[in-house]
């Protein structure tokens, strides 16, 4: 219907249509298709955000202050630990759970997102998938209440994209291991009581001779670089991890030696369905704070919103914003079934962060001048929106993941 009225020259008519579609569409998702217990979640959430973090996210972001009391609120209600099995005292949700919860939480302070993304996704989960039954008693309970929380080093300084070529090293001394090396960019770093850290066991073997440890922080040999002066995200630390000779037992090898390349991938595989939820919270917050605004603006006599360029610049954000939820759904539910999701997590944090971007983006310009200042969140929006195009794995490596999945399939 709508690709007829385009055809006929009904433009306006056929976007009309088409915002009118998803907006029902967003509807049903939310009061049909959704679980209850997830229709609950995303309540709860939404007003926990609207309670706890819309009303500091600002001045989280301009003084870079991690926002300890929320994380720990977080944990009590469940939210850093969502897929986690209740017997490790987490949640017991699933993974479109988490996904719902991510986006709710990012529209309120996408810093307090990437907190609650990095631990969940990125420090716990290959815990929960690969540590031994002794390994998730000692490094989950902790991080799931809100009192610790973890990071994941996999990065460095000469090596981003390019994972398997990690120049940290780990060697047996005896009955502990020995690491050597840095490790850059890791959110967290500075708040976190525990670090998932990927080194070369054996350099022969390349990314086969990747390993995956469990080193408690602080501990002796591990230093912090300095925290980042970022764009975005700014209530998040960043910094380096630096190892000097740091020794950690033996027992803190996280699933077998040489096993750390997979661990890594399939760890990012989940990670980047919480990104694209994080992705997803910036650009709901910004959209609702475009229409907000053309709503009350008053240009020519009469608000922005019935200029009919204002119309086709929200349906037009609205479309990318739905679509992008819909893959990011898609991927968290085939998760949630055990089935293959790599290539669509790829889809949805790639769809979903290029949304943000752009939705940011045009959300500052239907704001005009209040736009481009600190009294309105929509330059934020703008700054935070950025890193999800980035970090874990940037949109080139994401388009790399999706067409070598392609191919894969056409191939057989
Ligand atoms: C704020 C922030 C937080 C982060 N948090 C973490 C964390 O918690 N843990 C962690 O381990 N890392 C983290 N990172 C690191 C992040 O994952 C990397 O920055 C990212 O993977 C890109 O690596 P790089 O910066 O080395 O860029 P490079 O790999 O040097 O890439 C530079 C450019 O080249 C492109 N490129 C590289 N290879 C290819 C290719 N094969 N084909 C096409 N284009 C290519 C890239 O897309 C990019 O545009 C974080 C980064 C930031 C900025």
């Amino acid at each position: 219907m709508a690709a007829v009225l385009l055809a006929r020259g009904g433009g306006a008519a056929a976007r009309a249509l088409t915002f009118w579609c998803l907006r029902q569409l967003h509807t049903v998702y939310q009061t049909v298709e959704l679980p209850e217990t997830h229709q609950m979640l995303c309540q709860t959430c939404r007003d926990f955000a609207e309670k706890e973090l819309v009303p500091i996210a600002a001045q989280l972001d301009k003084e870079h202050r991690f926002p300890a009391e929320q994380v720990k609120k977080m944990g009590a209600l469940g939210l850093l630990a969502m897929d986690v099995p209740e017997e490790y005292k987490g949640a017991g949700l699933d993974y479109l759970a988490y996904s719902i919860a991510v986006e709710e939480i990012s529209r309120g302070c996408a810093s307090t997102g990437v907190v609650m993304s990095v631990n969940n996704s990125l420090y716990l989960g290959p815990i929960l998938k690969f540590g031994s039954e002794e390994q998730k008693h000692q490094w989950i309970a902790p991080f799931a209440s809100g009192d610790k929380i973890g990071c994941f080093a996999l990065s460095e300084p000469g090596n981003g994209s390019d994972a398997g070529a990690a120049s940290t090293v780990a060697r047996l001394d005896g009955n502990e291991w020995v690491l050597n090396g840095t490790k850059a960019w890791i959110t967290n770093a500075w708040d976190a009581s525990a670090v998932v850290v990927f080194a070369t066991t054996d350099k022969s073997q390349k990314h086969k001779g990747i390993s995956a440890f469990l080193v408690p922080m602080p501990t002796p040999g591990l230093s912090l670089g300095k925290k980042e002066d970022k764009l975005g995200i700014r209530a998040s630390s960043t910094a380096n991890l630096i190892f000097e000779d740091c020794r950690i037992p033996k027992a803190n090898l996280l699933g077998q030696q040489g096993m750390g390349f997979k661990i890594a991938m399939q760890t990012l595989d989940s990670g980047r369905i919480g990104i694209a939820s994080q992705a997803l919270g910036i650009a709901q917050g910004a959209l609702d704070c475009a229409v907000d605004y053309a709503e009350k603006r008053l240009a020519f006599g009469s608000p922005i919103s019935k200029l009919q360029a204002i119309q086709f610049k929200l349906a037009d954000m609205a479309l990318a914003l739905e679509g992008a939820r819909l893959l990011t759904w898609r991927a968290a539910m085939l998760k949630d079934n055990g089935k293959s999701y790599t290539k669509e997590a790829a889809m949805a944090k790639l769809a979903a962060s290029e949304a943000a971007t752009t939705i940011s983006h045009q959300a500052i310009q239907i704001l005009g001048g209040m736009g481009y200042v600190t009294e309105m969140p929509a330059e934020r929006h703008y700054r935070d929106a950025r890193i999800t195009e980035i970090y874990e794995g940037t949109s080139e490596i994401q388009r790399l993941v999706i067409a070598g999945q392609l191919l894969k399939e056409y191939r057989g």
